[in-house]
């Protein structure tokens, strides 16, 4: 065994062996894997294999298409068959909600260049003559869809990277993992010790072990899984020799099932209702290569269904059950990347579907250890996604409602009660009693509308227009026209302090730094000019900054942060430490100045000044400016104030016709500003130019990416940011949702970040990127909403006040 190496990868299923794979094939070969049984050992011997590019998120599918397409080539290269079976796939819709969700699927496809047919019942059963038509409205048919042999692949990987110079010790196993001060990591084994740079936890079912080893607890459990395989059957002998071909695999949301030939019988796989964690607390390092008890009570809802729409497995003898282990993430995505506040420790677990993932997964792992970027826009998997609050109780009941949903449909506007509510703010059950309805991130909850007084306070889920469609219009139209207050705490919010902080962020942002009392906004990018962060930044003193940003990368961002820190600089996570609540309107300043002594005038407090001042009895840092581009301000205050602020406001608010509005008002009004938001039109794939930054970037300064961006101004940005209105509306409305593909001449040309109707213009509207050389104002381009292609001006400027006088009045 080598004393050291630049990294040891623990864990040899099909994920470690991937992670392997690909760096070799980036150039770093002193690489070894650790794996304490023989590879495949965990949950990947026993996998179905079935591999398919579909997923709710678009990214997640092209790596997804990735992965599938790999395993020709290291089939070839390796030697090792890989046992692969293109046999296309359906899946299976048996009502319009459904057939929707698969339209939507297949238009998001279009984009990556993943090319699904959507096809009818009748045709379904051309190709699949097991089942019952009568059952379903139709099908998304994927020929990029099929299985393959899980031992094989993953030897087909490891041998491939073992070429390379990769060495492998199976039958080893890690007990401890030391780091040294300088970062580097003793890896304690039972075969020796190895001195490693970096450390990837690719432990599939013992990934939380592995974590715990350094005081990580990831947000990870197993859940058992069943499938069931039977004799062989006539019907499928007899498609065989027919077409001369394997039967597709078929997804069937309604029986919460897939099936695929195997042999020359039916597999058929459950994620049944009664779903049931495996090892929920420690997972036993005993447990090698077995299998668990089958419990077919436990799918017999399942297996109903199945008889009922393939008939013909009612009457074909069982000839095994397979019940085994495998791993699941809080959201049911992968966790991948730095772990936060570890160096160089690197995750790649939470693999549930190992077959269609792991390839992707290991290369966009392997560029973030080499390139420091993971090449792929991957924040769906980032392992920062979730923060400390992710704890056990909370994976378990987010993974069991995750398994039990595997196949359901989450609407956009669809919010999982599991884990909630879990953070709250003072405001909540004052708020609650408004009737708030509402919605978490990131663990918080935040008001989405406001039900009237007297309605159950629900939102019906919709890929339309909901019932709080209505109301959210009341919400924007009070905000406009008089004063709105709403609750703003779900932000994340940092406080940059220390001797070098000035410098240290000016080297960070695009944007110069505002001057105390004043906040700006900025960008901060990586080197190569991609936008990893988009924030407010308000100056309170020479060193001393408050950071506003997106609530979900809060992780993620402190973790950029944390990487790049300066000596005697310090930098703090504030979380709901700090609260707010934002007052928003034409009315918004005679409000607040009836509960002030400091004066709120313009010329005194001009648009985009942040300072602290008292409100009655309350200290608070409030900020000229708001979200929904009026008339406006944030409030900051320590929580324990946060509910008089609100009393305080809500009488002072009365005689001004004040109300109370959500998150999806605030959404329609930001949009109508032509306001683009974090993780939607500002990503890691693009870049402040695309983006249209252009206030946040002045080169007067050096900051990380600037020559990237000098270069790309040099060239023009093969993208561009649009803003498109999408009116006159067809008779059954629809708004984007995000994805959706843009048509220009008959082709895609584009995609959708995000959009809502403007309620208070009467438009709806959405933000995508095009290319440059279309992206001309007026220009006439078509958005497919829920597959019909809707007509679409773009336009450079917002639909409503572009002077943006309503904000500085
Ligand atoms: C019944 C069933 C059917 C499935 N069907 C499919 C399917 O059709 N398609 C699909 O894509 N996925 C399927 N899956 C899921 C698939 O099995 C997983 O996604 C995949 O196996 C995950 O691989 P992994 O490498 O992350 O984890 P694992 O396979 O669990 O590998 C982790 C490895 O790490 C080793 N290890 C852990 N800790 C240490 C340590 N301290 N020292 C040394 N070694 C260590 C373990 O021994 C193990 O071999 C199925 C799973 C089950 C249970």
């Amino acid at each position: 065994m080598k004393s050291s190496a630049q990294v040891v990868v623990i864990g040899g299923g099909v994920v470690g062996a991937s992670v392997l794979f690909h760096l070799t094939e980036l150039g770093w070969t002193d690489v070894v894997l650790v794996e304490r049984k023989e590879l495949t050992a965990g949950s990947t011997w026993h996998a179905a294999g079935g591999m398919h590019t579909l997923n709710g998120d678009p990214n997640v599918a092209k790596l997804q298409q990735y992965t599938v397409g790999l395993y020709r080539e290291i089939e070839q290269r390796s030697g090792r068959n890989c046992g692969i079976h293109m046999s296309g796939g359906l899946t299976l819709a048996g009502d319009r909600e459904r057939m929707d969700w698969l339209r939507m699927a297949q238009a998001r496809g279009r984009y990556l260049g993943i090319d699904m047919e959507i096809i009818s019942p009748a045709e379904a059963k051309q190709l699949f003559p097991l089942l019952e038509e009568q059952y379903f409205v139709g099908a998304l048919f994927d020929p990029a869809e099929g299985h393959v042999d899980p031992t094989g692949v993953t030897w087909a990987y490891a041998t491939c990277a073992r070429q390379a110079g990769a060495e492998i010790y199976q039958h080893t196993w890690v007990s401890d993992l030391r780091q040294r001060p300088d970062g580097t990591w003793d890896v304690i084994t039972d075969g020796g010790e190895i001195h490693a740079e970096h450390i990837v936890n690719a432990g599939g079912l013992w990934a939380r072990e592995v974590g715990r080893m350094i005081g990580l607890e990831l947000p990870v459990l197993a859940m058992e899984h069943m499938y069931l395989i039977t004799e062989d059957m006539a019907e499928v002998a007899e498609y065989n020799a027919v077409t001369g071909r394997d039967l597709p695999m078929g997804m069937d949301f309604d029986g919460e099932l897939y099936i695929r030939q195997e042999g020359g019988g039916m597999l058929l796989g459950t994620y049944e209702q009664a779903c049931v964690p495996w090892s929920p607390r420690q997972t036993p390092w005993t447990f090698d290569q077995q299998l668990l008890t089958p419990d077919l009570d436990r799918i017999a809802p399942s297996l109903e269904v199945a008889f009922k729409h393939y008939p013909a497995l009612a009457s074909a003898g069982i000839k095994n059950v397979i019940n085994g282990p495998f791993t699941f993430a809080a959201d049911g995505n992968p966790l991948v990347g730095p772990v936060p506040g570890v160096r160089n420790c690197w995750a790649a677990c939470a693999v549930m579907a190992g077959l269609s993932q792991g390839g992707g997964v290991g290369l966009t792992l392997a560029h973030w250890m080499v390139d420091g970027d993971p090449g792929e826009d991957i924040w769906a998997m980032d392992v920062a996604r979730f923060g400390s609050w992710a704890n056990l109780a909370y994976t378990n009941a987010k993974v069991r409602e995750n398994y039990s949903r595997r196949f359901r449909i989450t609407f956009p506007n669809e919010e999982l009660p599991a884990g909630r509510p879990l953070h709250t703010t003072p405001v909540y059950d004052r708020l609650t009693a408004h009737n708030a309805v509402w919605g978490a991130s990131f663990g918080l909850e935040h008001p989405l509308w406001f039900q009237r007084a007297g309605e159950e306070p629900r939102e019906d889920v919709s890929f339309r227009r909901s019932n709080a469609f209505p109301v959210v219009a009341e919400e924007c139209e009070m905000v406009r026209e008089r004063v709105g207050l709403t609750e703003c705490s779900n932000f994340a919010k940092y406080r940059v302090t220390g001797a070098g902080a000035a410098d240290w962020l000016q080297g960070l942002f695009t944007n110069r730094l505002p001057r105390v009392g004043r906040i700006n906004l900025t960008a901060a990018l990586d080197p190569d000019g991609h936008i990893v962060g988009e924030f407010s930044v308000a100056r309170v003193g020479t060193d001393d900054f408050f950071l506003f940003g997106s609530q979900i990368a809060e992780a993620h961002h402190s973790r950029w942060f944390g990487g790049h820190l300066a000596d005697g600089v310090r930098f703090d996570v504030l979380a709901l430490s700090v609260v707010g609540l934002s007052l928003a309107g034409p009315g918004a300043r005679d409000v607040l100045q009836s509960v002030t002594e400091a004066s709120l005038a313009t010329e005194d407090y001009p648009f985009m000044t942040f300072r602290r001042i008292d409100i009655g009895m309350i200290p608070a840092y409030v900020g000229r400016m708001t979200y929904t581009g009026d008339l406006g301000y944030e409030i900051w205050v320590a929580p324990e104030y946060q509910r008089a602020l609100f009393d305080l406001l809500w009488q002072a608010g009365q005689p001004y016709g004040i109300g109370l509005f959500g998150f999806r008002a605030l959404m329609s009004l930001r949009m109508e500003k032509m306001f683009g938001t974090w993780a939607r039109e500002y990503r890691p794939i693009y870049t402040p130019v695309q983006a249209r930054m252009n206030r946040s970037l002045k080169l007067d300064h050096d900051f990380i990416g600037r020559a990237a961006v000098e270069a790309e101004l040099a060239r023009g940005p093969a993208r561009t940011l649009g803003y498109f209105d999408i009116t006159p509306e067809p008779a059954e409305p629809a708004d984007v949702v995000g994805d959706e593909p843009i048509w220009h001449d008959g082709a895609v040309v584009g995609w959708v970040t995000s959009g809502a109707y403007a309620h208070y213009s009467r438009r709806s509207l959405a933000f995508g990127y095009v290319p440059t050389e279309l992206a001309v104002p007026g220009a006439m381009f078509e958005v497919e909403i829920i597959g019909q292609r809707r007509p679409a001006r773009l336009l450079f400027e917002p639909v409503l006040d572009p002077a943006g006088q309503r904000m500085r009045a």
